[in-house]
């Protein structure tokens, strides 16, 4: 098939359920590609010499080497091909902002001069991992030759799964440590179901668990064992323990019934299961008209799940405008076509409640944008005089998190910044304590999936060099 061949197929779309249907369950929003639309999607890649699209992926996946086994029909050996640098292809084919990374970078994207016009990378990256989970034709590689060193991985969310499956790949004896009962971090209690099923994190670290690593569950560390008493038992230590704190607005009326930060808000709701209620024992207040404040993921995932569980009105509530919004276009769209209503300028200043100290309304103040800010983003500025009120019966804050200071606080020779970040060295993942690595949100405060795994990929190499060699 020549170039033109190939730029004349038409992007594939994937089929969706409908927002009307699926605002009543949980169940996951766009269906994937069928295996005809796959292989269609496929050979609209172009086969770049050059792989500008590999650029935009922090951990260096074979794009078009995968696709095009992908184009060929070969579905498993396109997952051993993604599988090599990528240890939760179908969470990253999900998650993953690639219209911001590696579908930048599609030469096609560029010729058709329109970025949603780029090959569906991402969608074909989660075809071939649900390929491989549901026809289970997902091989586990041959071990390396035991080295007998032995690796703690502290927090079991993205960056400490990527450690933990480079590590095992190379000969470690691999243990992570989790406070939660559960695996995944965010991607099992932050994530909607209906955006990330459980299953499918499961599946991944189940496939870990297959390859040798060994994981304790509520197991908090800096409380119940020290980062020092892990390094008498081991060899290397890596801490991923994200960006779990929430910030609140400080705002009157904060503390009143009905408000939640997005974190409560959406644990109790997917790890707690309180979307299952009273089948499963988790109360979860979400009355019948939830304001979510924020406008990024988190946010998007708050408003959404607000309606889920009953609310008749979910708003957003943001204080510049839809172009500065950080949640992926698609969670927005998405929201959009469920019936969440965007407030957007207009910044909370006080929560209203009743004699009993329930939510009653939400004062907010319109905004208007100036010049950029430090995030290179146009700052809001109130708008004097412009107060008005909104009766709401539930708050969500989801203006976002920092750092888990547990570690760090129990650790002081763990170099932090000024907000809480554990400081490494970006080239091999390294902290300032001797043996002990870090990575992901607990390194760069609330980011990406794909980030903290590229900083898992980084920190493993490092940690294996360490451990055969002695380099520190
Ligand atoms: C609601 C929500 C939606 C998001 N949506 C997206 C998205 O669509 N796309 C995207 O790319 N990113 C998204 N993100 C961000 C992304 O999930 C995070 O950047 C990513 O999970 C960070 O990975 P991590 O491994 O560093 O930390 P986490 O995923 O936070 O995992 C850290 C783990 O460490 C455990 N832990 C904490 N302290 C300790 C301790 N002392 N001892 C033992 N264990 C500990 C925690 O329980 C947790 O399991 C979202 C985040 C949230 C909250």
């Amino acid at each position: 098939m020549n170039t033109k061949e190939r730029l004349a197929i038409p992007a594939q779309k994937m089929p969706e359920q409908q927002p009307g249907e699926r605002i009543h369950n949980q169940r996951e929003v766009p269906y994937g590609f069928t295996p005809e639309q796959a292989i269609l999607e496929a050979q609209r890649c172009l086969q770049c010499k050059k792989k500008d699209c590999m650029q935009g992926c922090p951990v260096a996946v074979d794009i078009p080497g995968f696709i095009q086994k992908i184009a060929e029909g070969d579905f498993p050996a396109a997952l051993a091909l993604i599988k090599e640098t990528n240890v939760l292809p179908a969470v990253c084919g999900r998650v993953c902002p690639q219209e911001e990374q590696c579908q930048l970078f599609c030469t096609v994207g560029k010729i058709l001069k329109d970025k949603n016009a780029a090959v569906s990378i991402g969608g074909l990256e989660r075809f071939a991992a649900d390929w491989g989970r549901l026809h289970q034709e997902i091989s586990v590689p041959a071990a390396a030759p035991k080295t007998g060193k032995r690796a703690a991985v502290v927090g079991s969310g993205p960056a400490g799964l990527t450690v933990a499956g480079d590590l095992i790949g190379l000969g470690h004896d691999v243990t992570v440590f989790e406070a939660l009962h559960k695996p995944g971090g965010v991607l099992t209690y932050g994530i909607p179901e209906f955006r990330l099923p459980k299953e499918i994190v499961n599946y991944e670290v189940a496939y870990l668990q297959k390859r040798g690593v060994v994981f304790r569950y509520d197991a908090v560390i800096g409380k119940l064992r020290s980062i020092d008493e892990l390094l008498a038992e081991f060899d290397a230590v890596f801490i991923g323990t994200g960006a779990g704190l929430p910030s609140f607005l400080k705002i009157p009326g904060e503390n009143a019934l009905g408000v939640y930060s997005a974190n409560e808000f959406l644990t109790r709701a997917n790890l707690m299961k309180a979307y299952d209620f009273p089948a499963i024992d988790t109360p979860l207040f979400s009355g019948e008209t939830v304001a979510t404040v924020g406008g990024g993921n988190v946010a998007m995932d708050a408003a959404r799940s607000a309606l889920r569980l009953g609310a008749h009105k979910s708003i957003i509530v943001y204080r510049r405008s839809e172009a500065e919004m950080p949640a992926r276009h698609e969670e927005i769209e998405h929201a959009r076509q469920e019936g969440v209503e965007f407030h957007l300028l207009v910044n909370p200043v006080r929560i209203d409640h009743d004699d009993k100290g329930w939510v009653k309304a939400l004062e907010l103040q319109r905004m208007e944008l100036g010049e950029p800010d430090a995030s290179g983003r146009r700052r809001p500025v109130a708008v004097p005089g412009s107060e008005f009120t909104l009766a709401v019966d539930t708050v969500v804050i989801a203006i976002g998190n920092s750092p888990n200071p547990l570690i760090p606080r129990d650790t002081p020779e763990i170099k932090t910044e000024k907000w809480g970040g554990i400081i490494i060295d970006p080239r091999s993942g390294k902290t300032s304590k001797k043996g002990v690595w870090a990575g992901g949100d607990i390194v760069l405060g609330a980011a990406t999936v794909i980030l903290a795994m590229g900083h898992g990929r980084v920190a493993a190499s490092s940690m294996h060099d360490y451990m055969v060699q002695g380099n520190w």
